[in-house]
């Protein structure tokens, strides 16, 4: 039988994993949100706050809404203050060892009957499930980024995953207001296994000398109606989880199709991951962006 969801933990509360809990909260779910440090989980709560302000500024949600949807949201620094969670959904950084861990650990202190999902953008459903002691009652999640904005959730079942946990995680992301795609486990499913290619190539078409950033990302705005081009798109994402991505479909399909841009490489490797460190592609330390490039 499909279990009722009703308190749903959150595992990393960086970008995504505040946009979960964010939706989750505003949706009625009681949310616990774990990070590594207390000082993180400060952080990820300013932003949600800031970020539902901005919806009740657009109208979007009153300010009654905002209130209730933060008194349900908890910060947890350990995962026993998950015990009580119908649904775990880990969202913390794209490394399978850091997963893998995360999954052993936590296991432990959940309910049997909690389910247990992951965000990951690429990472295969049935290699993670089998670092819990729960395979059949584990599952890909996959929120869009921003997630309070974005309307898919892709939901991906790996081998093992029964039918009650199929449906109990569709009727949550229905409950979330989200439409959902269905997609196999094969590396980066289905949005990132099109998106991601389209993303590195824009990046070797810069590192060829093509052209450089300001039209590479002109022309896929004006050229093809991408409402962001692929060079700013990539550092809204963090180029260490694009290059993470291409890696994980570099490995996972064998095809030298995949092979990520050395240029990608080389910005990860700076430390220049795009927006969340202030430098990418673009250069937000000032007031405009300006191409690095
Ligand atoms: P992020 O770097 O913003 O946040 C990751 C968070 O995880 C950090 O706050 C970090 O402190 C925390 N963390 C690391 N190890 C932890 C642990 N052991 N226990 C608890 N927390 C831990 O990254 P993000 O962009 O939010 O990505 C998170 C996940 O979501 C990744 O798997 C990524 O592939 C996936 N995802 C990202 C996007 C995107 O556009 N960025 C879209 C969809 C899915």
């Amino acid at each position: 039988m499909a279990a009722t969801i009703q308190t749903v933990g959150v595992i990393g509360a960086g970008q995504m994993g505040g946009g979960i809990a964010h939706v989750c909260a505003l949706s009625g779910f009681d949310v616990v949100l774990n990070d590594l440090s207390g000082d993180r989980l400060k952080a990820s709560l300013a932003t949600i706050n800031g970020n539902m302000a901005k919806q009740v500024a657009k109208k979007i949600i009153t300010e009654d809404e905002r209130k209730a949807a933060l008194g349900r949201i908890k910060a947890a620094e350990k995962y026993e203050g998950l015990a009580d969670c119908d649904l775990v959904i880990e969202s913390a950084v794209e490394k399978e060892d850091i997963k893998r861990r995360i999954f052993s650990d936590v296991c432990a202190v959940l309910k049997p009957e909690a389910i247990v999902a992951t965000n990951t953008s690429s990472i295969s459903i049935t290699r993670l499930a089998s670092s819990t002691d729960r395979p059949e009652r584990f599952i890909g999640i996959h929120f869009m980024n921003p997630v309070p904005l974005m309307e898919l959730v892709e939901v991906i079942r790996g081998i093992a995953t029964d039918d009650a946990t199929f449906e109990s995680s569709k009727t949550f992301v229905r409950k979330l207001g989200r439409t959902i795609a269905v997609s196999e486990d094969f590396p980066a499913f289905i949005v990132n296994r099109i998106l991601l290619p389209m993303i590195n190539e824009a990046i070797y078409t810069l590192y060829e000398g093509v052209g450089n950033v300001e039209a590479i990302d002109t022309a896929m705005k004006l050229g093809a109606h991408h409402p962001m081009g692929p060079l700013e798109l990539a550092d809204f994402i963090g180029l260490d989880t694009c290059l993470s991505v291409m890696q994980v479909l570099h490995e996972g399909l064998a095809d030298s199709k995949y092979r990520p841009c050395p240029l990608l490489v080389k910005y990860v490797e700076a430390g220049w991951l795009g927006r969340k460190t202030q430098r990418g592609f673009y250069d937000y330390r000032g007031e405009k962006p300006v191409p690095t490039r």
